[in-house]
């Protein structure tokens, strides 16, 4: 129903003024809303309760939140006042849309063009123009934030006479405000729009600081090259790394409160043509801590993890080489647990990301705080869950089973090729093979595969031999997902990178894992009883249907996720 219908129903208007009110509205060609306004037939904000009922989209106001202008910014500017719509809210790369005319085809179309361009969704709300005029005003609070910073830095610059300055007058220069400004400026942008790393980079013209923001580099602001130095020796005091070695690369880490939330930075440092680079990876743990989905586990491996998480007691793997992303989704089943009823306990080397709730402490083996050690004390602080970072010799591993044997659930990793290898690993370590029925619950291995970039991504028929292994793990696929997976496998096609401004013409953007997971069955148990072999224990993986990393990888080549390439690479050393 229209707006105008809506009102004729609700006898603010009879039909005779609706419809002048219509041509009127047609032959000036402004929004009928305007009129009613205007006439003072009624105010604006029941106008907007009676237009959400017409559309039936629910109407949103915003008094006393706080949108950051990284969010508000994620419509361009002359978008969002030509459409009237703007953004209210991000979560996990969806975006809250609020329009005063979400009923108009060329607003909407806008906004669907804008959403494949910055690789977001969205659901739209009902705002009244009001409330749309007082959150512009705020997009140019926070813009001209950033540009008075900037005008500072520029002043401040010009001062300079030398293009390159030393040491001491460098320090001096870093305690001056604007570059501190300037500096923090820029890491409360990136915690506000959730970038997930900052680079510092200067080229032949000018210093440029870009984004990642789901995933994808965005240009943000160009400064002056002349603050390159200045810039670099700031953040490399805060992160207590030497302001003189320019000559090779250094790591280094700090932490701020930004908008009352304690926030990681971890800075690396590198050497390049143009002088030094740098990256700052934001460890916020709101963006930095990811769910299951956006890990990619899924499908049965994910119902077998909630499944384990949820027993009150047992072991819990996750085994992969360094970087396959073993620890992030640890900390997922861990926040999956999270609730203030138990108490969790964590050691780890060293903490990432701190989670609200979670007692992380941190081993200083150098002082003789290791894992085996920190466990010890850990169970005398009456645990509910325990994480342990990694189990990598016999005394934590039979901590950890004892741990699990009386009452806790514990999560840990260890060094394995995949899933299957987790159980003679555990019996090398000298763990008394009749105690893990008992105790194991599951075990998950992993890798992480890029992920295609949505923008650019292309629909290919593959080539012969692409085909050719294309059909080779199609059939290794156990039926099942072979059924799931029908309308792809029929489809005939795969996705390639192309590469586009989006994604810094690399064809992908971010990683996701690829997993399987092995659980405790009757079967499992007897086979670790009689002769836990390798070969034993593939065997009852596939009875229990397990994907394992390879044919999930497959799964999500045929779901467009990934190449077959980056899968391929991803687990070659397990096949
Ligand atoms: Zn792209």
């Amino acid at each position: 129903m229209d707006l105008l219908s809506v009102l004729i129903q609700k006898n603010v208007l009879d039909q005779e003024k609706a419809a002048a009110l219509r041509s009127r509205a047609a032959t000036e060609s402004r929004p009928v809303e305007t009129f009613i306004i205007e006439e003072n037939i009624l105010d604006e904000e029941t106008l907007f309760q009676y237009k959400g009922e017409a559309l039936n989209i629910p109407i949103r106001n915003v008094k006393g939140e706080d949108i950051p202008g990284s969010v508000l910014d994620l419509i361009p500017e002359e978008s969002a006042k030509y459409y009237s719509m703007v953004p209210l809210k991000e979560e996990k790369g969806k975006l809250e849309i609020g329009m005063v005319y979400p009923e108009d085809v060329k607003a909407r179309e806008a906004l669907q063009f804008l959403a494949r361009q910055g690789n977001f969704s969205y659901a739209i709300v009902l705002i009244s123009p009001k409330t749309f005029d007082a959150l512009m005003r705020r997009k140019r609070d926070a813009k001209q934030e950033v540009e008075q910073a900037l005008e500072e830095l520029q002043e401040d610059i010009a001062k300079e006479k030398k293009n390159v300055p030393s040491t001491a007058e460098l320090s001096r220069l870093v305690e001056e405000a604007p570059i501190t400004k300037m500096v923090a400026v820029v890491l409360r942008n990136a915690v506000e729009g959730k970038a997930s790393d900052i680079h510092i980079e200067p080229t032949k013209k000018d210093l440029r600081v870009r984004f990642r923001f789901m995933g994808q580099l965005h240009a943000s602001l160009v400064l002056p090259l002349k603050a390159h130095a200045a810039i670099v020796a700031r953040v490399k005091i805060l992160a207590d790394m030497r302001i003189d070695e320019t000559r090779i690369p250094q790591g280094g880490r700090f932490s701020t409160t930004i908008e009352g939330k304690a926030i990681d930075f971890r800075v690396s440092t590198l050497p390049t043509a143009m002088g030094e680079k740098v990256v700052i990876r934001v460890l916020d743990p709101e963006t930095g801590l990811k769910d299951f989905e956006q890990l990619g586990l899924e499908g049965v491996a994910l119902e077998k993890i909630k499944e384990a998480a949820k027993a009150p007691y047992g072991l819990l793997f996750a085994t992969g080489p360094t970087g396959s992303g073993k620890t992030t989704t640890l900390y997922a089943v861990l926040r999956s647990l999270n609730k203030t009823n138990v108490n969790i306990v964590s050691l780890e080397d060293p903490v990432e990301y701190v989670i609200q709730g979670v007692n992380q402490s941190q081993v200083q083996p150098e002082i003789g705080y290791d894992f085996a050690q920190g466990l010890r004390e850990i169970l005398r602080q009456d645990p509910d869950i325990i994480m342990v970072g990694e189990v990598r010799d016999a005394e934590t591993a039979s901590l950890a089973i004892h741990a699990a044997l009386t009452g806790h659930l514990v999560l840990s990793t260890l060094h394995t090729n995949n899933a299957i290898g987790i159980i003679p690993r555990l019996v090398d370590m000298g763990v008394d093979r009749y105690l893990l029925p008992a105790t194991l619950s599951a075990g998950l291995a992993q890798r992480l595969v890029r992920r295609l970039c949505e923008e650019c991504k292309e629909e290919v028929k593959p080539k012969k031999a692409i085909q050719g292994l294309l059909d080779r793990e199609v059939a290794s696929l156990p039926e099942y997902v072979r059924k799931e997976m029908e309308p792809q496998i029929a489809r005939g096609t795969i996705f390639e990178p192309k590469g586009c401004d989006a994604c810094g013409t690399t064809g992908y953007a971010g990683r996701i894992g690829v997993f399987e997971v092995l659980v405790m069955t009757e079967e499992l148990a007897g086979i670790i009883l009689e002769k836990p072999s390798e070969h034993e224990i593939q065997k009852e993986a596939e009875r229990q249907n397990m994907l394992n990393m390879r044919q999930d990888g497959i799964k999500k080549v045929l779901e467009g996720i990934t190449t077959i390439e980056e899968v391929l690479r991803a687990t070659a050393e397990n096949q």
